[in-house]
């Protein structure tokens, strides 16, 4: 696409807002120049492409659409219908997933669609069954009062979340905590990795309806061919949520037993993150649990968003290109070309490097806390989050890690000798930082020291680092 047509594709929507609010306008500008700026290194964050952004900004967001494709409870959605379709089409291709309902405003939206699509074919359903009734309206106030009570008891199996598990996976401060008995498996102390005999064990243990694969900050493959083998042996639906690393799926650098489409009843997922979509979320299923996945709005979701899944329908096409697989291992090359930087000159990696796009750094080994060292990066105009290590004395707020991962630098097109010099800058930030001092004198969490002349030095080089890459070059507001 020529750098004139998305140029004045922005320039004109800017001016449109403009003439209504300007200070909208001037932020939307200034984010851009914001995001060209600095070295974005977190890892559930990505650029989406000038085709993706642009399908969003339009009159689909208007539109009503409550139930699925060509079954609507609204007149008129004939075009939402198209798009609806085609991006169910395209994430069906791309991951080769039975179905795939696209409607999930994000992934937390798309793991509670999950659940309580399970529920309802596992609990619910045979209820309905055993009461003889066709729909939860004809049980008796008794009967109903019972299904009530057995929704609200089943089990959860998941990753912990220092583990590097996600809070959606029956953590206590969220829903899913609230609605599922939750016990989760960690990972081994000594190398940091699933020990899947311990899942087994715990899964035998604790019998759950559902265990949950998938993560936000474990730096390694999964093997969901054997999860799923522990899922059956205990008769729980097996579901994943994919939400990192979908990009590295649909890029098919996870295959076979890494790929967890074939293996996983389930598969949930943003659609934002290393697939580098817009924001939203998905689920892909088998095919008994479709009907169940097609109800989750009005379940759980509000009126679907036409105007993102527009954009989804982009975004998938653009992942179905075979560039796509390449951007994909270019994650994965980046990713292990930072570890092996970051190790050469002596940081201490969870699990001691990765196979996917992410890095975990425990900053104890700077002798920081995550906190210090996440402020004292950001000092450097390096972005990056603070992150849980397993075991972490720090806990979930100040943490002994910092996560960084490679998909928007990778989109960026920096490469491996490019990592490596980021690795040097995150290095020397670290180094130089110092944990700070409580005024009485016991050791701060949060405060920290960090000459700030070295950090402008550190945040030019970073910006110097990113020059030859610009980001959306097809696009000048100026
Ligand atoms: C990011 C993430 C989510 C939540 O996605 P949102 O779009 O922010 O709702 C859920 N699960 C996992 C594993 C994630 O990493």
């Amino acid at each position: 696409m020529s750098r004139n047509a998305e140029s004045t594709a922005f320039r004109s929507a800017l001016e449109v807002i403009r003439a209504v609010e300007p200070r909208v306008a001037d932020a939307i500008g200034a984010e851009l120049t914001d995001q060209r700026e600095s070295l974005k290194l977190i890892a559930s964050e990505n650029y989406a492409s000038p085709a993706t952004l642009l399908a969003m900004g339009n009159w689909f967001s208007d539109k009503y659409a409550e139930g699925t494709v060509g079954r609507r409870f609204y007149a008129g959605c004939q075009n939402v219908d198209t798009v609806e379709a085609l991006a169910a089409e395209h994430a069906r291709e791309l991951f080769g997933a039975a179905h795939a309902y696209v409607q999930p405003h994000s992934g937390i939206d798309a793991n509670l669609v999950a659940f309580w699509a399970v529920l309802a074919d596992r609990v619910e359903s045979p209820a309905l069954k055993k009461a003889q009734v066709r729909q939860v309206n004809d049980l008796t106030e008794a009967d109903w009062f019972a299904l009530r009570r057995e929704l609200g008891n089943q089990r959860m199996l998941g990753m912990s979340l220092d583990a590097g598990g996600h809070l959606t996976h029956g953590f206590r401060p969220n829903i899913s905590g609230k609605m599922f008995d939750q016990r989760s498996y960690g990972t081994d102390p000594a190398t940091g990795l699933i020990d899947y005999d311990r899942v087994a064990e715990a899964a035998r243990e604790f019998k759950p309806l559902i265990l949950v694969g998938g993560y936000s900050a474990y730096p390694r493959k999964v093997n969901f061919r054997i999860l799923r083998e522990i899922a059956d042996s205990v008769g729980a639906t097996f579901m994943v949520d994919m939400a990192h690393f979908a990009g590295l799926v649909a890029g098919k650098v996870f295959t076979g037993d890494f790929d967890p489409v074939p293996h996983a009843h389930i598969v949930t997922t943003t659609t934002h993150k290393s697939l580098r979509g817009p924001r939203g979320g998905m689920v892909l299923c088998q095919p008994e649990l479709a009907d169940q996945v097609d109800r989750g709005c009005p379940m759980v979701l509000g009126g679907p968003l036409p105007h993102v899944m527009a954009a989804k329908a982009v975004a998938l096409a653009e992942a179905r290109r075979p560039d796509f697989a390449d951007y994909a291992q270019r994650i994965v090359d980046n990713s292990q070309a930072l570890a092996d930087g970051l190790l050469r000159r002596g940081a201490k990696l969870v699990t001691g490097g990765t196979d996917n796009h992410l890095v975990l750094i425990d900053v104890s080994g700077y002798g920081l806390t995550g906190r210090q060292a996440e402020q004292a990066l950001l000092d450097s105009g390096i972005v990056t989050n603070r992150n849980s290590v397993p075991q972490d004395p720090n806990g979930a707020w100040y943490t002994s890690g910092i996560r960084i991962g490679t998909p928007a630098l990778t989109t960026r097109g920096l490469g491996t000798a490019e990592m490596d010099q980021t690795a040097e800058l995150i290095h020397t930030v670290l180094t130089q930082t110092t944990a700070g001092a409580n005024a009485d004198g016991t050791p701060s969490k949060a405060k920290y020291a960090l000459d700030p002349a070295l950090a402008d030095k550190i945040a030019r080089q970073a910006t110097d680092l990113l020059a030859p890459f610009p980001l959306y070059p097809t696009v000048d507001l100026a």
